[in-house]
């Protein structure tokens, strides 16, 4: 089936549906997801969304850039982080005026909490700089978002998986190829402008807090298609998963003055961060973690730790943090405002993807070569305002200054094109790879395969990482490509075919994990989210810089470009 549009965006999170609430009504817009718009994965979003309105107490955007830049262990390109931190502010105000119900203070004005990295005074100490909706600001933002695009007569694809991306041999994007979950169909979307929003791929790892969906489909095809991955070394876990599960709970519970224990009840985080504590950024807060575990200071010898919010108002629980107060009675068996918690680090955000300029177009190479037509935002996009390490909320804010800022510029590259040609049989491939699929006879299974996976990546390109272990995941990872190129499907339906889906996505999963211990084996120093025990120190010398991580005919190929610093001169990172 034949589609033309203006704008085609992939995927409905927050980063999508910010970019079509620029184009509605404006242009002819298609939104292609694979899930239902509001089952995306921002909807899981608990804590806030960060911007300096200095609502409860002093705030500018420029001590928001220093927090952005200084958490991101100096990787962070600061053109980008100042335009994050300025817009945050006006673009956090849009959302408020399409009628989000964020948390009020007194006077009626939004209500803002503490999130770890954020601070006052270059560092002083931590600022109320969060806006946020209880836990449950992700899922306030999508409906809000989507409720948007219904009213602005936006086309929405639902349960439509995008397989391919078609890029004319001129190098021009023209469009997508999905596949409808529902029928089995081949869809061709013919566009002038293409925005990838597909977001994370924290499924690469073992314990994590993301959804199943959550396997790079955009950053895997991208990849696939000879575009490079930036930074994909840098992955993010996040402190406080519940224990085995990985389920998210929210910085928020930090934010509202939870407190991290380790096995003879210290509060081990005065060791770490004197000035922060449990409130340094994420990274710090998760090897320090493990560093109390590895001393044998895990509660009962094991492999976690307790969150504890027992001495916070019973009040504050209920009604400021009510999602995780019910996964911890729901998953746990426990009572938060009367048990500790057992937590250990869950694999969170990917802070690396396909590279982007300000305006959300994707660039191609080390100097920032545009492809026309092809835009990202959101997770599954670097315009490196996360570095080498994220700070909570400022991936909500990301979102919507990006996918803001990549809409609008779409509607630009819009008016001022005619449609490109498609290339010639443009899902031929797309065609080929669900044949080869459901007709073909391959015995190898896809959970397998993952499970694998996921297992050794989180033990080889976890938290710690070594030149050994990168080795050994790396052979492994060549061991289950080959398997993989053996897999088969059993259930050879056409109609919403969820072991189609979910092996396709584990071609994708592989993909992503190639790149991300390409970039961690190259990169030979310690920053942010990438610790490697055999070069524990922060190397200015040799890796202020990205990498670029290329799929080539002749395997991966590693390219690096420099770190943009425009304001703050990279120094040691103290918290
Ligand atoms: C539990 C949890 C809590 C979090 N809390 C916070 C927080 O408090 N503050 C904060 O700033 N950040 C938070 N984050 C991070 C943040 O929520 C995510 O980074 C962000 O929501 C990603 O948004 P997105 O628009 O890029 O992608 P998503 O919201 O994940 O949306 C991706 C979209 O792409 C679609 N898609 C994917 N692949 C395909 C394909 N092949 N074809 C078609 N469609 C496709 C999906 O259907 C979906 O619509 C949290 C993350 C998690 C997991």
């Amino acid at each position: 089936m034949y589609h033309r549009f203006d704008a085609v965006i992939v995927g409905a999170g927050g980063a999508g549906l910010m970019a079509a609430a620029q184009l509605a009504g404006k242009a002819n817009v298609a939104v292609i997801s694979k899930l239902y718009p509001t089952r995306s994965h921002t909807g899981a979003a608990q804590g806030g969304v960060a911007a300096a309105l200095g609502n409860l107490e002093e705030d500018h955007w420029i001590w928001h850039m220093f927090d952005t830049v200084k958490g991101g262990d100096y990787l962070v390109d600061q053109d980008a982080a100042e335009v994050l931190a300025r817009e945050a502010i006006d673009a956090v105000y849009e959302l408020e005026h399409m009628g989000l119900p964020f948390n009020r203070t007194p006077d009626g004005r939004i209500d803002q909490r503490r999130f770890g990295g954020h601070t006052r005074n270059f560092g002083e100490g931590p600022v109320r700089r969060a806006c946020y909706a209880a836990d449950r600001t992700g899922h306030m933002i999508l409906q809000t978002l989507y409720q948007q695009g219904i009213k602005h007569q936006v086309t929405f694809f639902n349960e439509m998986m995008m397989l391919d991306l078609l890029i004319t041999d001129d190098g021009v994007c023209t469009g997508v190829v999905g596949y409808d979950i529902h029928s089995g169909e081949i869809h061709v979307f013919h566009a002038k402008a293409v925005l990838l929003a597909t977001g994370g791929f924290g499924r690469v790892f073992k314990v994590t807090s993301n959804a199943l969906s959550l396997a790079g489909d955009g950053c895997a095809i991208a990849f696939r298609r000879g575009l490079p991955l930036e930074d994909m070394e840098f992955f993010q876990f996040h402190p406080t998963g519940i224990y085995k599960l990985g389920i998210l709970l929210s910085e928020a519970c930090r934010g509202e003055g939870g407190i991290l224990r380790n096995d003879k009840g210290e509060r081990f985080m005065e060791r770490y961060a004197p000035t922060l504590l449990d409130l340094a950024p994420r990274d710090m807060v998760s090897r320090s973690i493990y560093m109390e575990i590895r001393e044998g200071r895990g509660i009962n010898g094991q492999d976690y730790v307790h969150l504890d919010l027992t001495h916070l108002p019973a009040e504050v629980i209920e009604t400021k943090l009510p999602d995780i107060t019910d996964f911890v009675r729901t998953y746990m068996g426990l009572d938060p405002v009367k048990d500790l918690i057992p937590i250990q680090p869950t694999a969170h955000y990917g802070m690396g993807g396909i590279p982007t300029d300000v305006d959300g177009r994707v660039t191609i190479d080390e100097e920032n070569t545009v492809l026309p037509g092809l835009y990202a935002a959101g997770e599954c996009a670097c315009v490196s305002v996360h570095g080498a390490n994220r700070l909570g909320t400022n991936s909500l804010v990301d979102l919507i200054v990006f996918g803001r800022r990549a809409g609008r510029h779409m509607l630009k590259t819009i008016n001022e094109n005619d449609f490109h040609p498609l290339p010639k049989e443009p899902d031929f491939r797309a065609r080929a790879e669900v044949s080869a699929l459901l007709e073909g006879d391959g015995t190898e299974n896809a959970n397998v395969i993952r499970e694998e996976l996921q297992e050794a990546m989180f033990r080889d390109c976890g938290v710690f990482r070594t030149a050994e272990g990168l080795i050994s995941l790396r052979e492994k990872l060549t061991e289950l490509r080959h398997r993989y190129s053996r897999v088969g499907v059993r259930d050879k339906n056409r109609t919403f075919n969820m072991d189609l889906v979910e092996t396709i996505e584990t071609g994708y999963l592989l993909d992503i994990a190639e790149a991300v211990v390409a970039g961690a084996l190259a990169r030979e120093e310690s920053r942010g989210g990438h610790f490697r025990e055999d070069f524990p120190e922060r190397d200015d010398v040799n890796w202020l810089k990205h990498t670029l991580t290329y799929r080539t005919s002749g395997g991966i190929e590693m390219r690096y470009k420099p770190v943009v610093i425009t304001r703050f001169e990279p120094k040691e990172r103290k918290y």
